[in-house]
């Protein structure tokens, strides 16, 4: 089929005629009811150009119906209309273009709509039988025509639009469904009939008539075990879990679902991958402001955790730029086990202390200006905690500072499991600052 143009009014080089034009496409054909001059002229003569109710209904109708049937047919694409009283565009199957020039032309010229209802009427599909509840098998050639495949998709797409579960298989020359409706779609018509007009509820008490033919069984992950199964009861409960996760995310639901909560908890709880590309030898690492930025970039992403942990303002590692010194000597002591850093320690160097007898509530001791490794702050992965690995990174400080590691001084206030640490490691008291 070619393109063609078939001209409604006398003088086809007029501008205003009307013309309807038929273009091919490769799963349909669109005909398209070209007004465009007639409502300018109309309009430029004073007159409403705007098509009655009753020929826009009718056009509607055609289009709902010819849409359904080339997506019954196998089309895989939407459609887009212009809306307005310029163009009346349809598409339909091939079978059917005469018919729709037809219609169009006597609807346009005679305002005789009789030609679309009975377009509608050939295209509609018998959706509201096949979607009927029951488990019933729709056999190809007597109760449809497209391939089961095609036909099982269309009808899923239908029922969907319905707020119907639809429980289907399709099999070499049939499909087999059995449309049921969940108790939350039925409860949101119910409850919202102006948005349903005409629904009614004809799945919820259905129950199956003696000698109907179950679905043979065929193997494979479709078998439905579902079938008879009795509904899932709910409860309300008054105590719901709290909001916050230990990781310092909040656990709500939110618009990733949950997808970024995710991957910063596995963070937390196993420590972060070490890149690749970085030359790790040995288990501990100690990082300084000068060391090369990716090694920087990774303190920084293992500082995120107990930042985001305890809630934090600021980071514990700020170094991203050029290497450069710091007064205080800087530093990060990084633990790996498996793969991923799972231990940090951020220190710096110090001359401002007291001293502390570690029992809660008892004052600090006088200023004592020794030079001294101060720790910022200690973090363990959530799955490695209470395994020495704090104790073994501030070991690895007071070592490097060659020191005991009761001169080691702790940033206050010391959080309760710095406390705790600080505790086992020199129970007779520490230096705070
Ligand atoms: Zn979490």
């Amino acid at each position: 089929m070619s393109e063609r143009t078939v001209h409604l009014d006398g003088d086809p080089r007029d501008w205003r005629c009307r013309k309807i034009r038929v273009r091919p496409r490769r799963w349909y054909a669109t005909v398209e009811l070209d007004r465009d001059g007639y409502v300018d002229a109309a309009s430029a003569r004073g007159h409403a150009a705007e098509l009655p109710a009753s020929y826009t209904d009718a056009v509607e109708e055609v289009r709902e119906a010819a849409v359904d049937r080339l997506w019954y047919d196998g089309f895989p694409g939407d459609f887009v209309w212009s809306s307005g009283s310029r163009w009346v565009s349809l598409s339909v199957p091939y079978t059917e273009v005469e018919a729709a020039v037809e219609a169009l032309r006597t609807a346009e010229l005679d305002h005789d709509y009789t030609g679309l209802e009975a377009l509608a009427g050939r295209l509609a599909l018998p959706v509201d039988e096949w979607l009927a509840p029951g488990e019933r098998q729709l056999v190809r050639g007597v109760d449809f025509h497209s391939p089961p495949g095609v036909f099982l998709r269309f009808l899923r797409g239908k029922a969907k639009r319905s707020g119907l579960r639809l429980n289907g298989r399709a099999t070499a020359g049939s499909v087999w469904v059995r449309p049921t409706l969940p108790p939350a779609q039925k409860e949101l018509r119910e409850m919202f009939p102006e948005q349903y007009p005409g629904w009614v509820d004809r799945w919820s008490g259905h129950v199956e008539p003696d000698g109907v033919s179950f679905r043979p069984w065929v193997g494979g992950r479709d078998q439905d075990f579902s079938h008879r199964a009795t509904a899932v009861h709910f409860r309300a409960l008054k105590s719901a879990v709290g909001s916050d996760c230990r990781c310092g995310r909040s656990l709500k639901d939110d618009w990733d679902s949950g997808q970024e909560h995710a991957d910063h908890h596995t963070q937390w709880a196993l420590g972060v991958r070490v890149p690749k590309n970085l030359d790790w030898l040995g288990d501990l690492a100690v990082v300084t402001t000068q060391s090369p930025i990716a090694w920087r970039r990774l303190v920084s992403k293992v500082a995120r955790l107990p930042q985001r942990e305890n809630h934090y303002d600021f980071s514990s590692w700020s170094h991203l730029g050029e290497p450069e010194e710091t007064e205080d000597n800087v530093r990060a002591y990084l633990v790996k086990a498996n793969g991923y850093v799972i231990g940090y320690l951020a220190a710096r160097d110090t001359n401002d202390h007291r001293s502390w007898d570690l029992v809660d509530g008892s004052r600090y001791g006088d200023v004592d200006e020794t030079m001294r490794p101060r720790i910022d702050l200690v973090w363990v992965a959530d799955v490695y905690r209470r395994q020495g690995v704090g104790a073994t990174l501030v070991q690895a400080l007071a070592d490097d500072f060659g020191s005991p590691v009761a001169e080691v001084s702790w940033s206050t206030p010391i959080s309760r499991s710095g406390r705790q640490l600080a505790r086992r490691l020199s129970p007779d008291g520490v230096w705070v600052s």
